[in-house]
């Protein structure tokens, strides 16, 4: 016995070695299954969030804006005393679940008021290309064109806060922006009471803030809106079918937008949203 002990302790250390050895061989191969499997996995919803698009009537035409709302039978015309214009549409049901909302608002003596509503592809490009361009200023009063020259850093700066075509939540007849396009607004006085109600009450009426502050929970994407709202019931479903059938190359048909799939747009941008306003 005592002779086969040391034996016995070498073999033993031998395939403890070897199972290490494995260990960390199988270590690595998971590591990159992971992260391969989330780039597959992760933005792909479940069968039935798109069984649920489809069955709303929603194409991959509809989640790139390509219709006109004014003529699109879905969609309602929003009356001009709960926004700050005339001629703006959301799709009917997130109108009639902003009309709850905007009663309770009342109610507790807060005044929501829409300033942007539905933008379809072409308004959205005249946004995008203004800024590409430099006819409309970024901020700090810049012209984009002249201080990124470079297409990819211009694409991304221009990012912060305005959608390429095709890929904007305006879009979809959803997500409308409330009261003001600042976040210093809603820090303080009146802004403050209006945020404080909306998180405390909008999830109730199906809204949620979709563009959360940035960080480690939400790596990618715009930065935070506090103005921009989403109805879920809808925004879900469209998610999910964005995620599933909207690939980058699709997204074309204006300046600037060869750096979509450099970027990687649909899973940055459009998959970038808080999680409480992911289909998953
Ligand atoms: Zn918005």
């Amino acid at each position: 016995m005592k002779i086969f002990t040391p034996i016995l302790f070498v073999c033993l250390l031998l395939i403890a070695c070897q199972a290490g050895d494995a260990q960390q061989q199988e270590t690595t191969v998971d590591k990159t299954l992971t992260e391969d499997s989330l780039k597959q996995v992760t933005p792909l919803p479940t069968t039935d969030w798109i069984q649920l698009a489809k069955k709303k009537g929603f194409d991959v035409q509809y989640i790139m804006g390509n219709f006109d709302p004014a003529k699109h039978p879905d969609f309602v015309l929003v009356d001009a005393k709960y926004a700050d214009r005339q001629g703006l549409y959301l799709h009917k049901e997130t109108y009639n679940a902003f009309l709850e909302m905007y009663k309770a608002a009342k109610e507790d003596g807060i005044k929501l008021i829409i300033r942007s509503a539905t933008r379809n592809f072409n308004y959205q490009k005249g946004i995008w290309e203004a800024k590409w361009n430099g006819r409309r200023k970024i901020e700090n009063n810049k012209d984009a064109s002249k201080a990124y020259p470079e297409p990819e850093a211009r694409a991304l700066k221009i990012l912060e806060y305005s959608s390429m075509p095709g890929t904007s939540r305006h879009h979809w007849g959803t997500d409308f922006d409330l009261n003001a396009f600042t976040n210093e607004y809603f820090e303080k006085g009146e802004g403050l009471k209006i945020y404080e109600w909306l998180k405390q009450n909008a999830s109730s009426y199906g809204f949620c803030q979709p563009y959360s502050p940035k960080g480690s929970e939400r790596p990618h994407g715009y930065n935070e809106e506090k103005w921009h709202w989403s109805y879920l019931p809808l925004a879900q479903p469209l998610t999910a079918l964005a995620g599933n059938e909207l690939k980058d190359n699709m997204i074309q048909g204006f300046d600037g937008a060869e750096t979509a799939k450099k970027i990687g747009v649909v899973e940055k941008y459009i998959l970038g949203i808080y999680k409480d306003c992911r289909p998953d």
